[in-house]
């Protein structure tokens, strides 16, 4: 077997696209435009990459797009006066700090500051919270929700959903591991997590007819690990240290993955843009709330891809 890819980078700019057709209404009938607003604390290189292609995306989307950007020697006190000046702004309707935070700066604290009606980030325990509850007016953190699109919209073309399916998702972090558990929970897939006290992973993983690895380590899903005709969604940004001058690479052995796989998102161009769209489309959300209009419903925009 040779697996199908799912183009995250491809569902991504389609899903942009919606996102900016919604935006032209929203502004059209508003007068104003959705604002996101990122801070990103000291220079960290692959933060830095990050903010700018969240930047590009929320100016395609038509959005009013704020960088804030601070030197790493700040204190905790003054980024807590930041976050609450967000707060306080009227025209920003997401909030974003970028993690991580240079040490000494204490990200719980900081994320619990943000208004949990801006936290389009979907950290704030409000948030947390309301997922765990099925509460449907939060904010779902932006890489398991894409993962969650990118999953639902294979099965669609399938004719299937992922009612019942044994899922696997391997990392317990609270921005990947435990959210995207919640997430295909809420899909009715029967459900198992693993972590690295978990013991005989490789027999885990073979039972998985969807595996979401989210381990952050370059290659360590083994290809013989993998079920036959499993869906593999691919969160892992790792450096390959080995070869090709430390290429991106994903959690999964991508070429031996794909030979047993019915279906596998590849690193780079799978989950990443994923990630940045829900971003926006949270913020388009916050929008729709914070002017007292309807949000804009999900589900209803993939049926239209
Ligand atoms: P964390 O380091 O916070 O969590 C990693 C998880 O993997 C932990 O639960 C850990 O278990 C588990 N783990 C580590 N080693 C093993 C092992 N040997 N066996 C089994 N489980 C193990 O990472 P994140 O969740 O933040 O990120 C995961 C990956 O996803 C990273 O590569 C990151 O770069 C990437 N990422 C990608 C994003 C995107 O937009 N595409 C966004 C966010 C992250 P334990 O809890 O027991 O320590």
């Amino acid at each position: 077997m040779t697996a199908t890819l799912i183009d995250g980078a491809a569902v991504a700019s389609s899903l942009v696209r919606r996102i900016a057709a919604l935006t032209s209404d929203f502004t059209a009938t508003t007068g104003r435009k959705p604002g996101l607003s990122v801070c990103i604390v000291g220079d960290d290189a692959a933060s830095g990459v990050y903010v700018r292609a969240k930047e590009k995306r929320a100016g395609e989307a038509g959005f009013d797009s704020r960088v804030i950007r601070k030197d790493a020697a700040l204190s905790q006190a003054e980024l807590l006066q930041s976050v609450e000046a967000l707060n306080a702004d009227e025209s920003v309707d997401g909030i974003l700090v970028q993690l991580p935070l240079p040490k000494g700066l204490q990200e719980r604290a900081v994320i619990e500051a943000i208004d949990p009606h801006k936290d389009v980030d979907g950290f704030h325990t409000e948030n947390s919270g309301k997922l765990l509850c099925g509460i449907a007016d939060g904010f779902v953190p932006c890489t398991p929700f894409g993962c969650l699109h990118l999953l639902r919209h294979h099965f669609a073309r399938q004719g299937e959903s992922l009612a019942g399916k044994r899922a696997l998702v391997l990392g317990r972090s609270n921005i990947v591991g435990k959210p995207m558990a919640l997430l295909l929970l809420a899909e009715h897939a029967t459900l198992s997590i693993a972590h690295s006290r978990t013991r005989d992973l490789p027999a885990l993983c073979r039972e998985a007819e969807v595996l979401v690895a989210a381990v952050g380590r370059a290659n360590f899903v083994q290809g013989d690990w993998i079920r036959e005709g499993a869906v593999v969604i691919d969160v892992g940004i790792n450096r390959d240290q080995n070869q090709n001058q430390g290429r991106l690479v994903g959690d999964v052995d991508f070429p031996e993955a794909k030979k047993k796989a019915a279906a596998i998102t590849p690193v780079p161009g799978g989950v990443g843009p994923m990630t940045i769209a829900m971003l926006l489309w949270n913020t388009l959300v916050s929008a729709h709330r914070r002017s007292g209009l309807p949000p804009p419903c999900l589900e209803a925009e993939e049926e239209k891809n």
